[in-house]
């Protein structure tokens, strides 16, 4: 459907669990204090379907299913194949880390998913370690092999920090030149932990990137559901893109609503303002007859509402007109 602001919004960000087998330092770092989502405020996959049915109703035709980290979640893959099936669903894709990618790619390819966004920030396994907490970088590179071996179109996200990880962008880039991925660049932005974090612009990399590759070109091909600007450089199999959250400012492209893991309908990231799908839920605990439709109906109303309530642009560059006091890891990225 259209929001206020002319744009077609066809996509929904779905977060399904804010546990996560990683500890990134700008989003739920060791010893952070993000209290757990009691079990019974985590959405059913039963819910999540209905949402998404009522979804479809509005015009939403394609899902990420995020988390915290989507893969730790038990039967996400049979979740992600249901939510394929559902009449009207287009395209499921996913953004995991990658940790858990290899040992669940059969049941994903079976399942129907469409891409994986796998979260890498570097090549090395030390770093990795620094980054993350956890000794996996094997194991997210073996992941994204078997999802290419499987067929399954791979892009790779990577978040820089200077000190950290900054100097190996041009090697993290070169993934696209070895293998048919789109590498893509994602400013930090000021969410939860990320606020303490300096932003390394795009804008510089692209420059710089260009002095390198000259003959780079502006890739205009359609490369999913966002809007990340990408380049191909000659001789590359995959492209290279740039999520430019702070100064690039994408809003007129914006496509998309945010279920967080409670159920709460987000129309930005930038904002904390939410629309509580719970509720609709709660309405109904109990009752039998037409019980369904009475939710389709009022899911739908939220479902518009939200998509309504998008507001023109995000405020990431104004620091203190940020509404959003949750974590990433709540809302799925
Ligand atoms: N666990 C999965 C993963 O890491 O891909 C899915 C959830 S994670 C929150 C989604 C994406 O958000 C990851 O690519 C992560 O790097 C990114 N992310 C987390 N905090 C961020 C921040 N403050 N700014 C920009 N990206 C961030
Ligand atoms: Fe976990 Fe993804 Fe957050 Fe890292 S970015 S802590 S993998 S949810």
């Amino acid at each position: 459907m259209l929001d206020r602001f002319n744009r077609t919004i066809d996509y929904m960000r779905m977060s399904i669990t804010d546990c996560c087998n990683l500890r990134c330092r700008y989003c739920m770092p060791n010893g952070m204090k993000v209290p757990k989502v009691p079990m019974p405020e985590v959405l059913s996959y039963e819910q999540l379907l209905e949402i998404a049915e009522a979804a479809v109703t509005c015009g939403i035709t394609k899902f990420k299913v995020t988390g915290g980290e989507p893969l730790v979640r038990k039967d996400c893959a049979d979740f992600v194949g249901r939510l394929k099936r559902l009449p009207g669903v287009e395209q499921v894709t996913m953004t995991t880390n990658g940790v858990l990618l290899k040992e669940n790619i059969d049941k994903l390819k079976l399942a129907g998913l469409d891409a994986v966004n796998i979260s890498l920030d570097t090549l090395r396994p030390e770093v990795f370690r620094d980054i993350t907490g956890f000794d996996k970088h094997r194991d997210v590179i073996e992941g994204m092999e078997e999802a290419l071996a499987a067929g399954i179109r791979v892009k790779i996200n990577t978040v820089l920090q200077r000190g950290m990880n900054d100097q190996e962008w041009l090697q993290l880039a070169g993934i696209a030149k070895e293998k048919p991925v789109d590498v893509r660049f994602i400013e930090m932005m000021p969410i939860g932990y990320g606020k303490k974090f300096d932003v390394i612009y795009n804008e510089e990399l692209q420059d710089r990137l260009e002095q390198i590759f000259p003959d780079m070109e502006e890739d205009v091909s359609i490369h999913g559901n966002g809007p990340a600007r990408y380049v191909r450089i000659p001789g590359f199999m995959g492209s290279i893109g740039f999520i430019s959250a702070i100064h690039g400012k994408f809003c007129s492209e914006c496509n998309r609503i945010r279920l967080t893991v409670t159920g709460k309908l987000k129309p930005c990231l930038c904002y904390g303002e939410t629309y509580d799908i719970r509720e609709v839920f709660a309405s109904y605990a109990g009752v039998d007859t037409g019980a369904y439709e009475k939710r389709q109906d009022e899911l739908v109303s939220l479902i518009r509402k939200s998509v309504l309530e998008k507001p023109e642009a995000h405020c990431f560059e104004k620091l203190a007109e940020i509404t959003e006091t949750r974590e990433m890891i709540e809302i799925g990225g």
